[in-house]
């Protein structure tokens, strides 16, 4: 980063301090997520926001090593007690957290003491990506669901709520609560498009409107911040963990996403099948293709093979099909009058994965495709692909999920030797620690490191 930006950053966050501390802000958070999907952060007073956007704050390079239970792993180029990394507040996303008074939030971009961008940084990586893509006018829409479990913070961790799958009690039970979810998310700036119960005992979705790829990963971990921080000024606690309760309904964090091309909706044209131009029919049949190495990056966790069962909605095989829900894979066309309609929900992804990985990762292997000029979607599925047995499985186990993601020359290349390596070292020390869990220990191992 050169001098002279450095210096518009400071400029513009003593502009930014001043707006904060009128507002009664007095500390920020600035968070990057590591490989292992942990949110990570170091908080400055409000006071300093100059000098952290300007110089970045100091944070060790062995986190990208770190796994969800806090131990540390070794990687061929990071790992160690030796250096320090500049976490670089990215000022645009600056929000006064509405449930947390006293603060605000920012994601963070990470750099070399050098002012270098940082090879293993996910958040540049996703950008990287999606440049890659601009590069070739393909502009992208993403948006993520947060899947969460409310339970009682009293110590009995009983499920707040009684109420049935997707019934209205639960927003009897939970009326105060839910609504000061969604009074924090729209302080926030955040567009709600829906928020629901879901299956599961306790359990509650919320989806958010679509935005570029990195703002989509950036309003993830707000949301799920935000969720957590409310939920414990009611005297509760959510959940994000894959599966909360072992053999119950997990929860998802399904990627939803579209394409444009040149200013035109690729899901829209009258030619295609489906209103599938040929270009988007390739990017998502070379998603699909890849899904079972993409479930290293997007279903990262052992614990993330415990909700991945069939007819759970989890989407396990890797299949496609027209408003799916049981397929990798779930096209959703949209209203036919809707111009700006249609789009794709990649489901077997949980909240676990880094989204910044998860989203640069979904852009690499598209845009591969595009360059090979294939794989195009196969034929859709209806109806359970559980049924019908002619269906591929995708991964079972991290351990499957990994040897797909070693054999993915596309994925290295994107990420990079560092980040790479550094991903690979974290799920095999994640895989070999939890290997002997029961998928009941394995649950209560994980429940709450998300
Ligand atoms: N909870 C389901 C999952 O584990 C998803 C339910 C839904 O389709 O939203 O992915
Ligand atoms: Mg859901």
């Amino acid at each position: 980063m050169e001098a002279a930006e450095r210096d518009e950053r400071r400029l513009s966050a003593r502009h930014e301090a001043a707006r904060l501390a009128a507002e009664g802000v007095r500390a920020v958070a600035i968070s990057w997520v590591d490989n292992a999907g942990v949110s990570r952060v170091k908080t400055v007073p409000t006071s300093r926001l100059p000098q952290a956007a300007h110089r970045g704050v100091g944070m060790s390079p062995v986190f990208d090593v770190y796994t969800s239970d806090d131990a540390v792993a070794t990687s061929p180029h990071i790992g160690g007690p030796d250096g320090d990394l500049r976490l670089l507040p990215d000022l645009e996303r600056l929000t006064i957290l509405a449930a947390q008074p006293g603060w605000a939030w920012a994601p963070a971009d990470r750099y070399d003491q050098n002012g270098l961008p940082y090879p293993a940084c996910q958040r540049q990586f996703a950008r990287r990506m999606v440049r890659l893509a601009e590069a070739q006018g393909l502009e992208m829409r993403m948006g993520f669901e947060t899947e969460w479990v409310v339970l009682k913070d009293d110590g009995t961790e009983g499920h707040a709520g009684r109420g049935p799958a997707y019934g209205l009690t639960r927003v009897a039970e939970l009326s105060d609560y839910l609504l000061a979810v969604h009074d924090t998310l729209a302080a926030q700036g955040i567009e709600v498009l829906q928020l629901h119960p879901e299956y599961s005992p306790g359990q509650f979705e919320v989806s958010t409107v679509p935005a570029d790829p990195v703002r989509a990963a950036d309003e993830l971990v707000l949301v799920r911040e935000s969720v957590r921080a409310v939920s414990l000024a009611h005297g509760l606690r959510a959940a994000f963990a894959p599966v909360v309760v072992a053999r119950q309904v997990g929860n998802g964090c399904h990627l939803h996403l579209s394409l444009r091309q040149n200013g035109r909706n690729l899901h829209r044209d009258p030619t295609a099948a489906h209103g599938l131009a040929a270009t988007a029919n390739i990017f998502l049949g070379a998603v699909l293709d890849a899904m079972p190495a993409l479930c290293a990056i997007g279903a990262p966790s052992p614990a993330s093979y415990l909700r991945l069962i069939p007819s759970h909605w989890a989407g396990v095989h890797r299949c496609w099909g027209i408003e799916n829900r049981e397929a990798a894979l779930r096209l959703v066309l949209g209203e036919p009058d809707d111009l700006e309609g249609g789009h794709a929900e990649l489901k077997p992804f949980d909240a676990a994965a880094n989204p910044y990985l998860l989203v640069g990762s979904v852009i690499a292997v598209g845009l591969q495709g595009l360059d090979d000029g294939g794989p195009a979607l196969p034929a859709p599925v209806s109806g359970d692909p559980a049924g019908r047995g002619d269906q591929e499985r995708l991964p079972t186990s991290l351990g499957e999920a990994l040897t797909h993601f070693e054999r993915s020359g596309t994925l290295r290349a994107a990420l990079g030797e560092a980040l790479y390596g550094a991903v690979l070292a974290v799920r095999r020390a994640e895989a070999e620690a939890l290997a002997e869990h029961s998928p009941e220990a394995l649950a209560e191992a994980t429940r709450w490191r998300w």
